[in-house]
């Protein structure tokens, strides 16, 4: 296996120096306004960071998603919020390893330089939620065009892109032998459709992640959006998935890094009863299991990343990779909360932000339950529950 640990120390520093540019101050006002990070993000595209993953031949750096993990992983455990823009690393996978020769010349490079922005994924819909084959969304052809009639939720950083990769039946669930066939993949030019036939609308939460509902109403694009096959949209939509769930494990494990450091560093500096907090082993332990259960679940992200970038089927522990990290962060979170008593839920410590914004990660891309039955359906052989 490559020694990669030079380039993972030149990576992390990098992207510390543009975090230390970007402190608690920033991602506080952003969050209170419920506005796009975009300075952050332009820093992080300067540096050809979010182009990680896109080979070089259409100028990117093409490195191995190991890597990616690396970047995402010191975003977070350097106090940004990759949430921001982490589809811009990852969601142009579907255009590589499925589109044409064409949309690939078209579309990468311009991704790669950030010019083009593809962090717009529309697959989620209000009444299928995740039974994805149940989707209502249907593009039906008219000639050398589509016409797409539909909507879709909790489509994140709609408002931030210029293309949306987005899944609709093509063919009626009724008429297809399988659930998973008849379902398409396109790439929309929302440049091209915002204002015609597609309209956004913002979705307020709890936290400050730009996503929202988006609903097509005679929305007319190409023939040439289609990628791939027609009717083959499923099986190009889960080929992204374990890099998805890596890619957010990672962020997971940042995020838990911090709240474990950030909650030792306190644990040693308060004093209370003439001694620090962190003497007391009330205080100590439940970092401690934190920072164990953080690195463990590292592992697994690891191994999941070796075996994606060997080729290997990694499903289950790319799946156990997102589960275990988006707990063990869950568990460091609340072990920090715990720790900084009255302070804990003061804005200006950044513990209550990331405290909400972590609880995100147990419930999307993918929820746990989903996790838990995929591990046990496929990698233990229990019966399908649904
Ligand atoms: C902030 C945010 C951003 C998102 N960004 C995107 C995006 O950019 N693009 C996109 O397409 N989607 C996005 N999503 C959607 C996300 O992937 C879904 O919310 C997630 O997959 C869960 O689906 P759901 O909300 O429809 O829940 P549901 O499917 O309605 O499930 C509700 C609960 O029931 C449980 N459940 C459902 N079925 C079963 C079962 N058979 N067995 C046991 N438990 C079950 C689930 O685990 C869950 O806890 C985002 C969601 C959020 C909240």
């Amino acid at each position: 296996m490559t020694d990669h640990s030079e380039t993972i120390a030149q990576l992390r520093d990098t992207v510390k120096r543009v975090c230390d540019d970007f402190p608690g101050e920033y991602w506080r006002a952003k969050d209170r306004e419920r506005e796009y990070p975009t300075e952050f993000v332009q820093a992080l595209t300067d540096l050809g960071l979010l182009a990680a993953l896109i080979p070089e031949e259409y100028g990117g750096s093409g490195l191995p998603l190991s890597l990616g993990a690396e970047i995402l992983k010191a975003i977070h455990e350097f106090g940004g919020n990759a949430g921001a823009c982490h589809a811009q690393m990852y969601t142009m996978g579907t255009v590589l390893r499925h589109g044409s020769a064409e949309q690939k010349a078209q579309y990468l490079p311009g991704i790669a330089r950030g010019e083009l922005r593809l962090q717009a994924f529309g697959v989620t819909e209000p009444t299928a939620g995740t039974d994805t084959t149940s989707i209502s969304t249907f593009a039906a052809r008219k000639g050398d065009r589509y016409v797409v009639n539909g909507q879709k939720v909790w489509t994140s950083r709609a408002l931030q892109s210029d293309l949306m990769v987005l899944l609709a039946r093509t063919t009626p669930k009724d008429q297809v032998k399988k659930r998973s066939e008849g379902l398409s993949v396109f790439l929309v030019d929302m440049r091209e459709t915002v204002g015609k036939g597609m309209t956004i609308k913002p979705i307020r939460t709890m936290i400050n992640h730009s996503t929202n509902e988006v609903f097509f109403d005679n929305m007319e694009i190409p023939a040439s959006s289609l990628i791939g096959e027609e009717g083959q949209g499923m099986r190009y939509i889960l080929s992204g998935m374990n890099a998805e769930r890596i890619l957010v494990a990672s962020e997971c494990i940042g995020d838990g890094r911090w709240f474990t450091k950030k909650a030792r560093d306190y644990a040693c500096e308060r004093k209370v009863f003439g001694r620090p907090i962190g003497q007391n082993q009330g205080i100590q332990f439940p970092i401690a299991r934190a920072y164990a259960e953080v690195e463990a679940a590292n592992l697994m992200v690891d191994h999941a990343a070796a075996l994606y970038e060997a080729g290997k089927p990694c499903g289950t522990q790319a799946n156990m990779a997102k589960m275990l990290g988006s707990e063990a962060a869950w568990n460091a979170a609340n072990a920090c909360m715990q720790t900084h008593g009255g302070f804990g839920v003061a804005e200006e410590y950044d513990i209550e932000r990331k405290f909400r914004e972590i609880r995100l990660y147990q419930i999307a891309p993918i929820s746990t339950n989903l996790i838990l039955s995929y591990v046990a359906e496929h990698e233990l052989g229990m019966p399908r529950s649904y």
